[in-house]
């Protein structure tokens, strides 16, 4: 009789069952299932520059809330979760010590450096241990491999280029099922505990009512929250029209901080999208979530292209820009007092709340790498230490983007404050009769200036 095989299912930002190609796989080439995450303590530390704490107090509530609910969907099906404190090399290598019959360990990759360097340590340990390493790409809606281009040096620099040609010449993979019992844990394995805030040296947050991010961490709620913006609400069906918002939960999806820890799949939004408009309507604002999910590939993508380049100072095409390290500048822009009443709401939600509407992030990017010229990782490095929704790509591209230094086509774009602030944010009075109040969207009003400055010159 063959020996029996254990398989270590190491998740880290992929906490689902859904469509999650690590279980699919291990379910059919293991007799025995680990699921593992760790905490690692390199989260805890400061961020890379500006020693930011890189894992604020509202990621850490989510990631705590997703490794709940994972555990006790792993219970209902015959698991549990493994958690332990500590480097995943170093954990997965005592536990291979420990059981002395590890077959293989698989894990999804990722695309940042750090991320990217445990991989290969847990290679370096699994080849000294001669156990296997299965490793997928899970967390795009395409699939790294189907992307129509050679290699990813070809990845067009312009989103539209990249859309146009994925769109024309790739197909997004059907969602793989999800386990109805998942594989045993072999006997004699601590569970481990989950740790506490304090645990991990961090304070609780304390709940703003205003939040226009009100919910909890996992896959059961992020499934919950599709089902109520798609087939509660239909939201979905107007998304287009109130995307820009800031106000109330339902103006976008809020897919976003489930997204960054993997409790939702791409590819199941995707296919709940297409099922609706089958079964409901099928609009722009459907497709738009699409196109937004698409922008998120793309920077991933982008991310695969540029290696560490995308957190360098000049950036992808790198330009040299003399930026500003005026930390009484940024303190001012860090703690909503720069005097722009646009910019200071919101910096001051993002820190009472961890979440920022797109509208938002975008003007205070601007701001602070156009108007106030300050070095734009400063910026990135805050948004990474507050963000619920922090995903590295996401991130770093988007502010790369703004700071005019990634793939932003156009020539020096600004944004203009004033404008931006009237048309988005301008309600000092009560919302007029049979205006919809949480998730108004705005006109444009032609007498208020236009969106962006453009200047060939540097602006400071
Ligand atoms: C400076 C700056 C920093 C940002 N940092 C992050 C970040 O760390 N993590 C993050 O997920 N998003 C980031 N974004 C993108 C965007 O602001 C958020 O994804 C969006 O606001 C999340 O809300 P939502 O889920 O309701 O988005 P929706 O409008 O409902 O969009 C649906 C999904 O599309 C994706 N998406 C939408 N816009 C973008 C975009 N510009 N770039 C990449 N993906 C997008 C997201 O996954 C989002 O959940 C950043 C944008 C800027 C300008």
């Amino acid at each position: 009789m063959s020996a029996s095989r254990t398989v270590i299912c190491l998740l880290r930002n992929d906490l689902r069952l859904h469509d999650n190609e690590v279980f699919h796989w291990a379910q059919r080439n293991a007799d025995h299932i680990i699921p593992l995450y760790c905490f690692d303590p390199r989260h805890y530390q400061g961020t890379y520059h500006f020693n930011f704490p890189k894992t604020g107090p509202f990621r850490l509530r989510f990631l705590l809330d997703s490794v709940k609910d994972l555990r006790a969907t792993l219970r209902k099906r015959g698991s549990t979760l493994l958690v332990r404190q500590g480097k995943p090399e170093d954990v997965v290598s005592d536990l291979i010590q420990q059981l002395g019959s590890v077959t293989a360990v698989a894990f999804h990759e990722e695309v940042a450096s750090e991320e990217r360097n445990v991989e290969k340590k847990l290679k370096a340990i699994c080849c000294q241990n001669k156990v296997k390493v299965q490793t997928f790409w899970g967390s795009t809606l395409y699939h790294r491999d189907d992307l129509p281009f050679t290699h990813i040096g070809g990845l067009p620099d312009v989103y539209t280029q990249f859309r146009k040609v994925v769109e024309g010449q790739s197909r997004v993979r059907p969602v793989l099922s999800t386990p109805a019992q998942v594989k045993s844990l072999p006997v004699g394995l601590e569970e481990g505990t989950i740790p506490t805030f304090e645990g991990l040296g961090q304070t609780e947050p304390v709940e703003d009512c205003r939040s226009v991010f009100p919910c909890r961490g996992g896959e059961t709620e992020a499934l919950a929250r599709l089902k109520h913006y798609f087939w509660d609400t239909n939201a979905v069906a107007a998304y287009k029209e109130t995307r820009n918002g800031m106000i109330g939960v339902d103006y976008s999806t809020k897919f976003s901080p489930w997204l960054a820890l993997g409790c939702i799949s791409p590819r199941y939004i995707y296919e709940q999208i297409k099922k609706y408009e089958a079964e409901r309507t099928a609009n722009q604002s459907t497709y738009w979530v699409i196109f937004e999910l698409l922008w998120r590939d793309y920077f991933k993508f982008v991310g695969l292209k540029y290696g560490n380049r995308i957190f360098h100072m000049n950036g992808l095409q790198d330009k040299h820009v003399s930026w500003k390290t005026d930390m009484t500048l940024f303190n001012a822009w860090k703690e909503g007092r720069t005097g722009v009443p646009f910019v200071d709401a919101n910096m001051r939600e993002l820190a009472l709340t961890g979440f920022m509407s797109n509208r938002g992030r975008q003007n205070v990017a601007s701001f602070l790498t156009k108007d106030l010229g300050l070095d734009w990782r400063q910026g990135a490095e805050w948004f990474e230490y507050l963000l619920v929704d922090h995903d590295v790509c996401s991130n770093y591209g988007n502010w790369l983007y703004s700071a005019g230094i990634g793939n932003d086509p156009r020539e020096n774009r600004k944004f203009n404050m004033i404008k931006q602030g009237l048309d988005y944010d301008n309600n000092s009075g009560p919302p007029a009769k049979g205006r919809k109040g949480s998730s108004y969207t705005p006109r444009q009003h032609k007498d208020r200036g236009i969106d962006f400055y453009f200047s060939n010159k540097k602006s400071f």
